[in-house]
C-alpha cells in the first residue's frame, strides 16, 4: 500500500506542466482551424454576380483549383427563377446565394446545358425544391456508369457513376422547348445533337438577347470536345453558325467559363475554329499522322488560344478524333 501510495504521488500532474500542454494544444488546434478555414475558402472559391439587364444576371464563381471558374445565368420568371447551370456541387450553395440575394425569388428551374458535373453537380441539392431540364441524352447518360473525356493520353479517361435519383432531369425534351415566355421574349432552349457533347442545350433569353451558350465556346480559348459521349470538332462550328443566325449584333453571349462575348467576339471565334479545323482536315487528307500534325501546330495567331483546359496539341487531337468518326 505504501508502495502504492508512492507512485501515486509521483504521477501527480505538474500545474505548470499541464498548463503548458493546454497552451500547446490550443495553439496547435488554432492553427489546424484557421488553416482549415483558409482550405474551405479556397475550395469554395468566390462569387461574384453581374446584372446583364433587368431581371437577368450572370453568376461567376471561380477558385485556386479551377482558375477558369464557372457561370450560370439567373432569369427571374414570375414568382421564382430559372437557372442555367449550377456549377461544381460545393458551389452550388454560393450560386443560389447570390441569386436569392438580387431577385429574393426561389430557384424554381434549373436547365443543365450539359452533363459535366461543373454545370449539373448541384442538381440533387436544387431537385428537392426546383425542377430539373435537361435534353433527354443528358438524363440517358446520367442514369448509367459512363466514360468521359475521350482523349487518347494516360490519364484522360475517367469513370463517372451513374446520378441518384434526386439529381436526375425531372422534365426532358428533345429538340427544341419553350421553357417561359416574357413581357420582352421567350426563353427557348435548343438541342445541339453533337457539340462539346451530344445533349448540348443552348439556351435563348429574351428571344436571343441573352443567349447561355454552356460549354460549346471557351472564349478566348480552344473548345473542348467531349468524344466519349457524342461531341465533335466540326459539330461545334456547325452548332456556332446556328446560334449565330438566330441572334443578331445586340445579343449578349454567356458561356460555361470565361467572361461574355459579343456577337462579333463570337463570328471571330467561329472563325478560328474554322480555320483549326480545316488545317488539321487538309493534313489528313495528305496522309499526315497526328504526332505530325501536332509538331507542326497551328501557327503562331492561334497560340493564345491554347489553355491548362485544352492546350493546343489537345485540340488538334480533338479535330483529329472528330474528323476520323465523321
Ligand atoms: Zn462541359
Amino acid at each position: 500500500m505504501a508502495l502504492a501510495t508512492a507512485m501515486v504521488g509521483e504521477n501527480k500532474p505538474d500545474p505548470k506542466r499541464r498548463n503548458k500542454i493546454i497552451r500547446r494544444v490550443m495553439i496547435s488546434l488554432g492553427i489546424i482551424g484557421v488553416l482549415a478555414i483558409i482550405a474551405m475558402i479556397l475550395v469554395r472559391g468566390t462569387t461574384t454576380a453581374r446584372l446583364l439587364g433587368d431581371g437577368i444576371l450572370v453568376v461567376h464563381t471561380s477558385s485556386i483549383f479551377f482558375p477558369e471558374g464557372s457561370n450560370s445565368l439567373a432569369i427571374r420568371v414570375g414568382a421564382g427563377v430559372l437557372l442555367v447551370d449550377t456549377q461544381l456541387p460545393n458551389w452550388t450553395s454560393k450560386v443560389v446565394d447570390a441569386v436569392t440575394r438580387e431577385f429574393n425569388r426561389p430557384v424554381t428551374m434549373v436547365v443543365n446545358t450539359h452533363w459535366h458535373t461543373d454545370h449539373s453537380g448541384g442538381n440533387s441539392q436544387l431537385g428537392k425544391s426546383a425542377i430539373l431540364f435537361a435534353h433527354a441524352n443528358v438524363k440517358s447518360l446520367m442514369e448509367r456508369p459512363h466514360e468521359a473525356f475521350g482523349l487518347t493520353g494516360p490519364g484522360s479517361h475517367h469513370t463517372y457513376a451513374a446520378r441518384s435519383n434526386a439529381g436526375l432531369p425531372d422534365r426532358t425534351y428533345e429538340s427544341e422547348e419553350n421553357l417561359a415566355i416574357l413581357s420582352d421574349g421567350a426563353i427557348t432552349a435548343v438541342h445541339y445533337p453533337k457539340a462539346h457533347t451530344d445533349g448540348d442545350t443552348v439556351v435563348y433569353a429574351f428571344g436571343g438577347k441573352v443567349v447561355a451558350l454552356g460549354d460549346i465556346v471557351w472564349p478566348g480559348a480552344f473548345p473542348f470536345v467531349d468524344l466519349h459521349n457524342g461531341g465533335s470538332a466540326q459539330g461545334i462550328l456547325q452548332a456556332i453558325d446556328d446560334i449565330l443566325a438566330r441572334t443578331d449584333d445586340s445579343s449578349i453571349f454567356v458561356a460555361g467559363h470565361r467572361q461574355p462575348m459579343s456577337h462579333a467576339d463570337l463570328l471571330a471565334y467561329r472563325d478560328m475554329v474554322d480555320a483549326t479545323i480545316n488545317q488539321v482536315k487538309r493534313q489528313m487528307d495528305e496522309g499526315v499522322d497526328l504526332v505530325s500534325i501536332q509538331s507542326k501546330g497551328l501557327g503562331h495567331q492561334y497560340a493564345e488560344y491554347g489553355s491548362d483546359v485544352v492546350p493546343e496539341a489537345t485540340w488538334i487531337e480533338m479535330i483529329y478524333h472528330s474528323a476520323q468518326a465523321d
